[in-house]
């Protein structure tokens, strides 16, 4: 069933003026107030003359109804009510353990809130080989971070209980008066005695002095996963710092950064790597051993004719990244070799007569032993 647009509830055109809205409303509120009309259903009605009203009466909210039609304009509303409230201290994006997390600024912190604070978010930069991020690792690391006191589970107290705050009356805020020229004025601040939770330790924990928290060395294990590359950061939700008594702990943030590789650079899911061939090989075609990443030996076919400076590529001996992986680029160097021998030289030189070029008139450096011999 369709329900009743806020025109038809107060019965009047949708190019109705201002004045026929008030009217309409003034009209309909006098016929079916709750200490007037005993019909059932009235205070509901009442209701809903009042919500129409309240929309069409205001010029703006009026246009936006319009434009977003009633079934829209009613839910969008529902939603910014309950979705702005920004309680439970948790983020959306709820991702779980190690699980990668590309950074973008603004992510710490967030706004300060009254009330138990959440523990910060704490950042540590992770050097990891490129084998590692290319296949994925687990890894131990220490960190050193603030946890809920053992001696008193958290509450900063001896016995374990907490009292209201002598110094705010349990409120949390002082109230300062100051008077100034203008008048009075009341300021509120956080109460420093317990930093706004309006609650502080019956008897002060001996072991971390009341705070609640102790700081500790601990090490945790890291997944790293596949594919993760210079700059990323994995967050493990909840080793951070501890947080206020009944507030969540903070985050920790591993920014990842890769060594170098002697052999291997990478470029996106994929790997590089030279390859020296000689000319005789780029020109006739070769095969040629190559080792991948991960030490395994691959036959890599050298097509005849190939040019400097190539890339063949080895699907899949890249990173491996969930779904496809990426492949093995290799780059083809011809090497030009300075050390011949007799017979070799000969050969070079048979090409050179074969193309019809001259050699070289010095009779030096790389072929001059054999033209001495002519
Ligand atoms: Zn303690
Ligand atoms: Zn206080």
């Amino acid at each position: 069933m369709a329900a009743e647009d806020y025109y038809d509830i107060l019965g009047i055109p949708r190019n109705a003026d201002e004045k026929e809205v008030k009217k309409a409303y003034r009209n309909l509120a006098r016929k079916f107030h709750p200490d007037v009309c005993k019909e059932p259903g009235a205070e509901e009605r009442f209701k809903k003359i009042n919500e129409a009203y309240g929309i069409l009466s205001d010029p703006q909210k009026r246009a936006q109804y319009d434009h977003l039609g009633h079934e829209t304009y009613t839910q969008a509303s529902k939603g910014s009510y309950s979705g702005s409230g920004g309680s439970g201290g948790f983020s959306a994006d709820f991702s779980g353990f190690g699980d990668i997390f590309d950074f973008f600024g603004g992510g710490f912190g967030g706004p300060r809130q009254a009330g138990p604070r959440a523990g910060g978010d704490m950042l540590m930069r992770l050097q990891i080989s490129l084998g590692d991020a290319v296949f994925g690792a687990d890894r131990e690391i220490e960190i050193s971070h603030a946890e809920p006191c053992p001696a008193c589970e958290g509450t900063g107290s001896e016995t374990r209980k907490r009292t209201s705050c002598p110094r705010c009356g349990g409120s949390g805020q002082l109230r300062q008066m100051n008077q100034t020229i203008f008048g009075q004025f009341v300021r509120m601040s956080t109460c420093p005695d317990c930093r706004g939770l309006g609650k502080v330790p019956e008897t002060r924990c001996r072991q971390c002095r009341g705070s609640g928290t102790a700081q500790v060395r601990r090490k945790i294990n890291v997944h790293i996963p596949a594919g993760i590359d210079t700059g990323m950061r994995l967050r493990m939700e909840g080793y951070g710092e501890a947080g206020d008594i009944g507030a969540p702990n903070g985050d920790l943030f591993l920014e990842i950064a890769v060594r170098p590789h002697d052999r291997f650079s990478r470029r996106g899911d994929n790997l590089e790597m030279i390859q020296e061939i000689t000319p005789a090989q780029a020109v006739a075609g070769s095969v040629v051993p190559v080792e991948t990443i991960d030490g395994k030996q691959v036959d890599l076919t050298i097509p005849p004719g190939i040019q400097h400076d190539t890339a063949l590529k080895i699907t899949g001996e890249g990173v491996r990244r969930r779904g496809r992986p990426g492949d093995l680029l290799v780059r083809v160097k011809i090497r030009i070799p300075k050390q011949l021998t007799p017979e070799m030289k000969e050969l070079y030189e048979k090409i050179l007569e074969l193309e019809g070029s001259s050699s070289s008139p010095e009779k030096k450096g790389f072929f001059s032993g054999l033209m001495g011999k002519k």
